[in-house]
């Protein structure tokens, strides 16, 4: 079943004159490598223990199909290979909920925890009707499915990592300066933005069009990292909150909204005494999805939604064989549910969002050598 678009007759006019005005913004220069993945020795676990690619299109189409009209999966568009890029839509509420999973391809629980989460809102029961009275979900297990089968973090077509590929313009990164109470950041220069690919990947152009079409509230992206301490102390933190964004390009409101997301998500996780929850590592990446939806950036064509999302990401550490996998899943779903029930009862501009510096910070990665250094002594 196909939901109607949500479109905006404004956005349209916007978006046609910003086409014929702009043009297409060209530059194609290869992402740049490097950011979150799962580390060397990792790349290649035990896959049986992960839901391939027909396995996530078996399971949307599964979900939908129990859930009694509840559940749309809609193809938005189709990968560099020709694969499906499904989605999933539940509820009815006003604020509007963007879950992603896998843009990057060998990170793969996002899939899983995205679907565990549908799943639960599809079930039924007081809990779920409450939320999905407030909330309408867009869940996206699957961002990348050429690089999932490929397992590796880019696209297989352009070799470009897709969350780099929402380029922010000069023009929206001044737009966003100019209009800081502090007088703006320092002047960024060319290279950094030379350094962008702007929806080269049809993965990236589908997805703008979802994300201008949706027009979220809120946005979470579900990643994984390496194997790192939390803090100096000598515990592995299984969990990570990060903010994808320099806290003076965000408006004062969406600054504190994302880190009341982050507070309550990393609360509620680290309830589970297997989890280990730790701050992200400062990180200010305008071209990343999350930050790009912050930035009202431009589309493929040059042309603005005019929206400003407030989204935040989750990783989960490596080390990500069978035996991990379920409260690592869970970790994933707990801070899921925390969120979107702090936004469906009111509560999440209640959380002090200086809290955000309470979360221990991400420590030392945890190599091989530093776990049995008498592997490493020759
Ligand atoms: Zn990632």
């Amino acid at each position: 079943m196909s939901r109607p678009h949500r479109r905006h007759p404004i956005l349209f006019v916007c978006m046609l004159v910003l086409a014929l005005v702009a043009g297409s913004a060209g530059v194609a220069v290869a992402g740049k490598p490097g950011g979150p993945h799962v580390p060397p020795g990792q790349e290649d676990p035990n896959r049986s223990a992960m839901l391939s690619y027909e396995d996530v299109q078996a399971e949307l189409k599964a979900i939908e199909a129990r859930s009694k009209g509840a559940v749309q999966v809609e193809e938005i568009g189709l990968s560099g290979e020709s694969r499906s890029l499904s989605v999933a839509y539940i509820g009815s509420g006003d604020t509007r909920v963007w879950v992603q999973g896998r843009i990057h391809g060998n990170e793969p629980y996002g899939a899983e925890a995205s679907l565990a989460f549908l799943k639960q809102l599809a079930a039924g029961g007081k809990h779920a009707r409450e939320v999905l009275e407030e909330i309408t979900f867009v869940v996206i297990p699957l961002y990348n499915p050429d690089g999932y089968e490929a397992y590796i973090r880019q696209d297989t077509v352009h070799g470009i990592d897709l969350n780099r590929d929402w380029g922010v313009d000069r023009d929206t990164f001044d737009l966003v300066n100019s209009i800081r109470v502090d007088g703006g950041l320092a002047p960024l220069p060319d290279s950094v933005f030379d350094n962008y690919t702007r929806h080269r990947a049809v993965e990236s152009q589908a997805h703008w069009y979802l994300w201008a079409d949706f027009l979220p509230h809120y946005m979470i992206d579900i990643h994984h990292q390496g194997t790192y301490y939390s803090g100096d102390s000598d515990d592995m933190t299984t969990f990570s909150m990060g903010i994808s964004l320099d806290p003076g390009m965000l408006e004062e409101a969406q600054w504190d909204a994302v880190r009341q997301m982050a507070v309550v998500a990393a609360d509620a996780a680290g309830k589970n005494g297997a989890v280990n929850v730790t701050r992200y590592p400062y990180i200010n990446i305008p071209e990343g999805v999350t930050s790009a939806s912050m930035l009202d950036a431009p589309g493929p064509d040059g042309e603005y939604a005019g929206w400003r999302t407030n989204a935040m990401f989750f990783e989960t550490r490596g080390g990500i064989g069978q035996k991990s996998r379920g409260y690592l899943v869970k970790q994933n779903v707990a801070g899921l549910w925390a969120i979107t029930d702090a936004i469906a009862d009111g509560t999440l501009s209640d959380v002090d969002p200086d809290r955000w510096t309470d979360i221990p910070p991400r420590g030392a990665p945890i190599t091989q050598c530093t776990k049995f250094p008498q592997q490493c002594a020759y």
